[in-house]
């Protein structure tokens, strides 16, 4: 039996704003336990929530980036139920009218093709606190600093097919969110985490299966990671004779499993009503049109240009464009080389192996962009060759000089072309060479283009690294072959 997997992401992303969604208490992470929530958020007697207009705008701004229709009116309603972490004894969210309605994102695969995922609507809500278990002997400690921070839920449509187009999606969404700069995308700090819905279908078969739902998985790799033992566990069970009951999941990345965490049975009635204390939601056209007018260049658009009027290839746009600082750095270099295809090389190339071997971001780079462009610059105009360039590289890499020109200048890497000066270092070499000079004459034709190596690092080398490759190779086989 063949068997196909459907998926479905409901994304929490938190908002950026610098206060909470309905109080003026700060949102700033990792602040004293419990120095962070006042009394709306608590939702003490007495107080009122006042919606906090930059939460509406970031909204309105990932609805316009994912082409979604905005409705005019969205209204707030009360999800009551019981949990220590929440003490106003209901989360403020949006259930029948969300702020925005439904548009699509497009995902880039790994053969280089593109998919579009749907998305259902995303709604507005404030986040809970948090429950600290590891301090605490015999309690639990609650940590309210969270409560009332703004989240924009994206729901998607169950449009996913495999473990790899669920990461795609979710990192198209963090791309988006994160070059519109309405969230930090820091998923080690909880600022996105995904519930994973998933189920399986005999291939063919038009029904939707019974979906599982894996709550709070906050990384990429483990989205990957949840997803196959989820189906495989599915799959089994299924060909077992059994049947997948639609319940509600945990991932436990130490023991790379999925456990059942409450059955729809065990389900809360939440109880929606409208919130009496806010009023709803009215947007003009006017508003919708000024948000617009400030979208910046979206990553989709920008791989789209990267491809089109720069010429890079299809996995090299978007690479270069799945975060605004790696696309902004990108951009620099070619600005300052004027070469897209150089540049994208040595971005992708020796700039990021260097990050990732030191674990550093592309903003903490300590090439900066307009120091690497002058360096390809620099091998674009032949000044210096690619070995000597790596010189370069590492030399800028290690704060030896200002800029490449300094460097060159310093360690005289500046690329020998003189014929005249060339042909004498191959002089040289060849009169200190003579068993090898002597094996070159004797060998068969078609073993001497190997052989010619030999020379050509001799003289490289004598150069210290400086003489042009090309130069060297036609005139060392020119005066090899002459000794013929
Ligand atoms: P609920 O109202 O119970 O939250 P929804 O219909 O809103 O359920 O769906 C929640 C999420 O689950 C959506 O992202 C949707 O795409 C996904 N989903 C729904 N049905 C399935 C299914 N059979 N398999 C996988 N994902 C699904
Ligand atoms: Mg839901």
């Amino acid at each position: 039996m063949q068997w196909e997997t459907v998926m479905g992401l409901e994304v929490h992303v938190q908002l950026a704003t610098h206060s909470k969604i309905f109080s003026g208490a700060s949102t700033a992470f990792g602040a004293e336990p419990n120095s962070q929530a006042c009394a709306v958020d608590l939702g003490l007697p007495g107080v009122l929530p006042v919606l906090n207009e930059q939460a509406v705008a970031m909204a309105v701004q990932f609805g316009l980036a994912v082409h979604a229709d905005i409705p005019e009116v969205s209204v707030f309603d009360r999800k009551n139920y019981f949990y220590p972490d929440l003490p106003k004894g209901y989360q403020t969210s949006q259930m029948y009218h969300p702020i925005v309605g439904p548009g699509e994102v497009e995902i880039a695969l790994d053969d280089d093709t593109t998919k579009r995922i749907r998305i259902h609507h995303a709604h507005l809500e404030e986040d809970a606190g948090k429950s600290l278990h590891e301090d605490f002997h015999g309690m639990t400690g609650i940590d309210l600093n969270r409560a009332g921070t703004p989240l924009l839920e994206i729901v998607s449509e169950p449009d996913m097919r495999s473990a790899k187009e669920a990461a795609a999606y979710l990192k198209a969404i963090h791309s988006i969110v994160t070059y519109l700069g309405i969230s930090d995308g820091n998923m080690a700090e909880g600022s996105m985490r995904c519930d994973v819905n998933v189920s399986v279908r005999p291939k063919g078969q038009e029904a939707f299966g019974t979906r599982a739902e894996i709550k709070n998985v906050n990384s990429f790799r483990f989205v990957e990671r949840a997803i196959a033992f989820e189906v495989e566990r599915q799959i089994e069970l299924i060909e077992d004779g059994g049947k997948v009951v639609q319940e509600t999941r945990l991932f436990d990345p130490e023991r790379d499993e999925t456990r059942s965490m409450r059955t729809k049975e065990e389900a809360n009635d939440y109880r929606y009503f409208p919130c009496p204390d806010l009023l709803p939601v009215v947007l003009d056209q006017a508003y919708l049109d000024h948000l617009r007018s400030q979208l910046p260049e979206l990553p989709a658009e920008k791989r789209e240009r990267f491809q089109q009027a720069l010429g890079l290839s299809a996995y090299d746009a978007s690479v270069l464009s799945a975060s605004r600082e790696m696309a902004e750095y990108f951009e620099a270099v070619h600005r300052a080389c004027g070469d897209a295809k150089q540049a994208a090389n040595w971005v992708q190339g020796e700039l990021s192996g260097a990050l990732n071997r030191e674990n550093l971001s592309i903003t903490n780079s300590p090439v900066t962009a307009s120091q690497l462009g002058e360096l390809v610059q620099r091998v674009l105009d032949d000044t210096i060759n690619g070995k000597a360039a790596k010189q370069v590289f590492q030399a800028l890499w290690h704060g030896e000089g200002a800029s490449a020109d300094a460097i060159i200048e310093a360690k005289g890497l500046k690329q020998v072309t003189d014929t005249g000066a060339i042909e004498a270092m191959i002089d040289q070499v060849i009169a200190d060479s003579p068993a090898q000079v002597a094996q070159y004459r004797d060998a068969e034709p078609e073993k001497r283009g190997k052989m010619i190596g030999y020379f050509v690092g001799q003289v490289m080398k004598a150069s210290r690294g400086t003489a042009n490759p090309q130069q060297v190779n036609g005139l060392l086989k020119e005066k090899l072959d002459a000794l013929l």
